[in-house]
């Protein structure tokens, strides 16, 4: 569509941004699984992480993962949202391996599993601070033991998950406690687990600097091999790219008005009351770009003096007073992305996806 906004893709970029993670993971004995939530598993993409050296992909939706396998793609899939009691014959048909933490989950994998004639594999979340998924520490042996046995399903491994919900970042000590959970959990089994999976994009810091507790076997990344970004810890990951997603979008007016409105102040159209401060007349641009299209909280300028002003549904403002940039109607304003801004951004049918590199796998 004609003068839509643009997601622009840079495949090599994200290609050599999983090849460098591959490989600084791969010296410490960890295996990269490709997160694709970020990206709606949009198949470019995923296509760009395998030849990276990507193999296993992960994604939190089922919606993707059946996408992903209607693509034609025969990769090991893990489920990394705790299945819905409802879908466990989705989850069981589509992904090889879920993550959980309830029991009475386990044993509904375990029958659809049976039934369909597949095993499945569960990789047992255990919370080590972070208070999202995972059962508590205390209770993984016992969890262990009420799973053990159960036909249909292999029990693979534990895991966690860090920088989520609560902040907390991946350590020595929380990630040495999940190893030592994992050695309990061995021992009580007699047998090696295959996986002990340490996090997200957060646990690469201590990847890099030497400090990731011997026995972590696999990280989950997305984050860091699509933004090079790792927003937990608050850095740009300095040996990643940053720039293999850009947003644009097209300038609809260009006006000098007052930074605060004239009139009685009310709702804006979220229900909020706006709050402005005086700096007197300011050059201001609208972009056909809203909050239907991108969490627009999500998205910065390049253009490093603009500022975004806020936005509504359609239009986006943006304070241009002091950009270098003389911008007119009809030209484009680029943009970076977070993660929740490419989320967004990658889900909106109302954004164009533009694709440049990339090889034909
Ligand atoms: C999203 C997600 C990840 C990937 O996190 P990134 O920070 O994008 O690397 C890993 N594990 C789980 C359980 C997730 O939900």
């Amino acid at each position: 569509m004609q003068g839509c906004p643009v997601l622009e893709i840079d495949l090599d970029k994200i290609t050599a941004n999983a090849e460098r993670v591959v490989a600084k993971c791969w010296e410490k004995g960890i295996e990269v699984l490709g997160v694709t939530k970020g990206f709606s598993a949009m198949q470019q993409i995923v296509g760009a992480m395998l030849a990276g050296g990507i193999e296993g992909l992960a994604d939190a939706r089922m919606e993707n993962i059946v996408e992903l396998r209607k693509q034609n793609f025969q990769n090991p899939i893990t489920l990394l949202r705790i299945p819905r009691l409802s879908n466990v014959n989705n989850v069981v048909q589509y992904a090889d391996t879920s993550i959980n933490s309830e029991v009475a989950v386990i044993r509904a994998l375990a029958a659809a599993a049976l039934q369909l004639g597949k095993r499945h594999n569960i990789m047992l979340m255990v919370d080590v601070g972070d208070l999202r998924e995972g059962i508590m520490q205390e209770n993984v042996l016992d969890t262990v033991r009420q799973i053990g046995g159960l036909p249909g399903v292999n029990f693979i491994g534990i895991g966690t998950n860090m920088g989520c919900f609560g902040g907390i970042l991946p350590s020595v000590n929380n990630l040495g406690l999940l190893v030592e959970l994992g050695l309990a959990v061995e021992r009580q089994l007699g047998h090696r687990l295959e996986v002990i999976s340490g996090g997200g994009t957060s646990t690469l810091l201590l990847v890099e600097s030497d400090l990731i507790p011997a026995g972590i076997n696999q990280l989950r990344i997305g984050e860091g091999i699509l933004l090079g970004t790792d927003t937990t810890n608050n850095r740009g990951i300095p040996w990643l790219y940053q720039d293999a997603f850009r947003l644009r979008a097209e300038v609809i007016e260009v006006k000098d008005k007052p930074s605060v409105p004239i009139g009685e102040v009310g709702k804006d159209a979220f229900g909020n009351t706006p709050q402005f401060i005086d700096a007197g007349i300011r050059k201001r641009a609208i972009l056909a770009l809203g909050k239907q299209d991108v969490y627009i909280e999500g998205i910065f300028p390049l253009e490093g003096k603009a500022k975004i002003l806020g936005a509504s549904s359609d239009h986006t403002i943006v304070d241009i007073t002091d950009a270098g940039q003389e911008l007119a109607v009809g030209d484009e304003l680029v943009f970076g992305l977070t993660y929740p801004g490419l989320l967004s951004a990658s889900d909106s049918r109302y954004v164009e996806k533009r694709f440049k590199g990339g090889k034909i796998l």
